[in-house]
């Protein structure tokens, strides 16, 4: 992850937020229920929100299945999370590893050669109830499908330091299983108190020394993952311990710290920087119609990509509170695809 600017990269990022591709999708009768129809709205079968590997993935399947996906790609995160990023290494097919932006640029081009279209928008209103669902854009426009598949994908929570973002890739990360390779016999640093921040940071002792920073004097972790942390040699857990600054111009090499309960603040270095303090689905568009989880991630029956609404079908990091992978967010919006095929073939037979 931690790399110069590639320039090959950076024109694949330019030529990614470029195009919209426009709808002439074969239109079909519109059946009765649902919503207001619009007059010139053609009815899709399968309208896809996001484009992370799941949205894509998705998007190449419906596509293959002669589906004309319609993918509402985002205005500023077309892509999603690993246009944020540069070397992948995990995804399978690359054993040279990837940038990020240039496998988020393959799946997309991968997904057009099957006829999936493209709208370099945001959805900003779904109405997902009944036959017709109606997936409203920015620009005011309302597209319709018979079947929707949401895959808006998941936020890290950021402790919300200044140079956060101008380190992340370089030294600062929220993902140890995806940049921990990066650090071997590194000084890292892991903020959190919960059950991912300790897994997370037993984890990264595989590859150098941890120390794991929590602003109180006891984790909310699991007893097991406490027992855990407190077990494993190359982990120190520094209590009441808050982080204030990031210090490196071109890679992270120290923290500024402050002790919780004096105040008095000290500086450690530090060559990886792991926050560890939860996740943002993004279901604002749909929290209010579809069920979510007692974590706030959409719902969905079981191994399905199945939610409790007809014709509705969500994948990636949007339900996945556990793996959170590109490659597991790929798999589900495959599921996804298939699920919504045999949904609107069901359908049709009736
Ligand atoms: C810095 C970084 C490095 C990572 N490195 C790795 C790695 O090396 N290996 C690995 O396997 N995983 C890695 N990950 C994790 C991986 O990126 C995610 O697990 C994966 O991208 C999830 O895919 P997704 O399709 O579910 O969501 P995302 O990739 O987050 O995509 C969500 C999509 O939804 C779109 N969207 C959201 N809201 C709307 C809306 N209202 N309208 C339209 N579109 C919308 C966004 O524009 C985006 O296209 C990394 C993540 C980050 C942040």
């Amino acid at each position: 992850m931690n790399t110069e600017t590639n320039p090959s990269i950076l024109s694949s990022i330019s030529g990614f937020g470029i195009g919209v591709g426009d709808s002439d999708a074969a239109p079909q009768a519109a059946p009765e229920a649902g919503a207001e129809p619009q007059a010139d709205s053609p009815v899709r079968e399968v309208v896809i929100v996001g484009s992370g590997p799941a949205g894509y993935t998705a998007a190449v399947y419906a596509a293959r299945a002669e589906l004309k996906p319609l993918v509402i790609a985002g205005s500023l995160d077309a892509g999603g999370a690993l246009m944020t990023t540069t070397d992948v290494e995990n995804f399978p097919g690359f054993p040279e590893g990837i940038m990020g932006p240039e496998l988020m640029t393959n799946m997309q081009e991968q997904a057009e050669r099957f006829g999936a279209e493209l709208v370099y928008e945001d959805a900003v209103r779904l109405q997902l109830d009944g036959e017709i669902k109606e997936i409203e854009t920015e620009s005011g426009e309302v597209h319709r499908a018979r079947a929707v598949i949401i895959a808006t994908g998941s936020a890290y929570r950021k402790l919300g330091l200044a140079r956060e973002d101008e380190l992340t890739g370089k030294g600062v990360s929220w993902c140890a299983t995806c940049d921990g390779f990066f650090f071997k016999d590194k000084k890292l640093v892991v903020v959190g108190g919960g059950d991912s921040a300790v897994e997370e940071a037993t984890f990264l002792t595989r590859f150098g020394d941890v120390t794991l920073m929590h602003r109180r004097d006891e984790l909310r972790a699991s007893k097991a993952m406490v027992r855990r942390a407190e077990n494993d040699p190359k982990l120190t857990i520094m209590w009441n311990t808050e982080v204030t600054e990031l210090h490196g111009e071109n890679a992270l090499t120290g923290l500024t710290i402050r002790d919780t309960v004096t105040g008095k603040t000290s500086q450690v270095e530090a060559d990886g920087f792991f926050q560890a303090i939860g996740h943002l689905p993004r279901t604002d568009l749909v929290k209010d119609q579809l069920e979510l989880d007692e974590a706030g991630y959409i719902a969905v029956q079981g191994r399905s990509t199945l939610t409790n609404l007809e014709g509705v079908f969500a994948c990636g990091d949007v339900v996945d509170h556990t793996y959170r992978q590109a490659i597991t967010a790929a798999g589900s919006g495959c599921s996804a695809a298939l699920d919504a095929e045999r949904y609107l073939l069901a359908k049709d037979d009736v």
